[in-house]
């Protein structure tokens, strides 16, 4: 059992047996909406095609932003037709498409795909169309990656392509911060509601990563002060750091607590005045604490338990536990990253027992003891344990949908109610 703080490393149950995640390439649904003139371009098989197209809903009347390069069954000796296979698909893809800027070479678990150098490919693509279209790869391999690491992988890819941050004039301190880099694929109405925070802070220059456009790719260099708006983030975060930017240590901004403490943590960084602190935050921390109690009614006392899949296990259990009264049982995540949490390990106050990594009959056996209730798991368990008469969640939805900020806290918040509302109506029949 781990409380509070006191999460040694002896004390957190580590997993190792049979997993049950998507993989990488699930990040693509979130990343092409983002990125609007990017291509992600999946070498894969018909598996990672029906993955993609039934996750993100295949697009009728707009052209499509994400496609399977279908690479069928060959031995080695085959690999150079592969090449030529793969070339040929992006140079149509670029012909007709003259709107990309950016295409990403994703790959994939199937052996034919493991044994091509995208890497490579891409970058003897880029030779062919340099100047006209930037081409990069990233994995979203199964075997390499759970669903929320496609998107990191997708970051950390474009960290080398961030331009350099300017120099300080000479008179500059030379540790004062020179800009914000928040780090996250943000719903765009969220992003503008957290630009118009940190303007009303007086914190500027803000950029975003990923940017609404590939092309506009944020600076990065010494005086960047780094916000990661996703807990999942840690390749990308380490590359960053590595060209010179300074992490902030803050909770992530999910329920009023966590976004007063990730706006606190930039405001910190940049020597805002706690005046004018509370008077930018006051007003919109009380709107979504009233639009919050809606929820907690419905939710306090009641168990949940997490099993391993997003990796936003953690900070959306410390949300649950500290804004909405619920008592964690169990918060299992694929990879528990101590400088990534720091802030959030320190905030989960009751008898949590946290877990790392995946054994999944040994978790379903203590689901079954314990029988919290309510459970957020991924989507391949959800029914199984509906049949079973637990409530869950789809931890997949808490990716889809916009949870970030005060704004959002009480969406969030009814994200976790309605599953125990609907097994509350099935149980009484009520449900039509
Ligand atoms: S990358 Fe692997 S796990 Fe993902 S859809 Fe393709 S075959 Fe399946």
């Amino acid at each position: 059992m781990a409380g509070n703080a006191a999460c040694g490393d002896d004390l957190i149950l580590r997993e190792r047996g049979q997993r049950e995640v998507f993989c990488g390439l699930t990040g693509i649904v979130w990343l092409h909406r983002k990125l609007q003139d990017a291509f992600f371009l999946v070498v894969g098989s018909r598996t990672c095609a029906h993955l993609i197209q039934s996750a993100a809903g295949v697009m009728i009347f707009a052209e499509p932003r994400f496609a399977t390069a279908i690479l069928q069954e060959r031995d080695l000796a085959g690999m150079a037709d592969c090449n030529e296979e793969l070339d040929r698909v992006v140079n149509e893809l670029l012909e007709r498409r003259p709107d990309i800027t950016t295409l990403f070479l994703v790959g994939s678990c199937p052996s034919e795909v493991i044994k091509l150098d995208l890497a490579n490919a891409a970058q003897r693509l880029s030779l062919v169309h340099q100047g006209r279209v930037r081409i990069l790869n990233y994995s979203g391999s199964g075997i390499e990656t759970t669903f929320t690491q496609g998107e990191d992988n997708c970051l950390r890819a474009l960290v080398p392509e961030l331009p350099e941050l300017p120099e300080l004039p000479a008179q500059s301190e030379a540790d004062s911060p020179k800009s914000l880099l928040v780090v996250g694929t943000l719903a765009d109405v969220v992003e503008d509601q957290f630009a118009r925070l940190f303007s009303e802070m007086g914190i500027e220059p803000v950029h975003f990563l990923p940017p609404r456009r590939a092309t506009e790719l944020p600076p990065v260099g010494n005086g960047t002060k780094l916000l990661l708006a996703q807990p999942f983030l840690g390749e990308t975060a380490r590359a960053l750091i590595a060209r010179g930017a300074d992490l902030l240590e803050a909770p992530y901004p999910f329920g009023v607590e966590g976004t007063l403490g990730w706006l606190r943590a930039a405001a910190g960084a940049f020597a805002v005045p706690e005046t004018r602190f509370d008077t930018v935050t006051s007003m919109p921390a009380a709107r979504a604490q009233r639009a919050l109690a809606r929820y907690t009614e419905q939710l306090a006392g009641k168990r949940v338990s997490f099993l391993p899949d997003s990796q936003l296990e953690i900070p959306l259990a410390r949300f649950l536990e500290r804004e909405c009264g619920m008592i964690p049982v169990e918060v299992g995540t694929p990879f528990l990253d101590r400088k990534l949490l720091a802030a959030e390990l320190g905030l989960l106050t009751g008898e949590v027992r946290l877990s790392e990594g995946q054994h999944v009959e040994n978790q379903l056996d203590r689901l079954r003891r314990e029988r919290p209730d309510l459970t957020v798991c991924g989507l391949g368990l959800a029914n199984p344990l509906e049949a079973e008469g637990m409530a869950t969640k789809w931890s997949i939805e808490l990716v889809f949908t916009p949870i970030h900020g005060f704004e959002q806290a009480a969406d969030l918040a009814e994200l976790f109610a309605r599953p125990l509302a609907r097994r509350g109506s099935l149980r009484f029949g009520t449900c039509n």
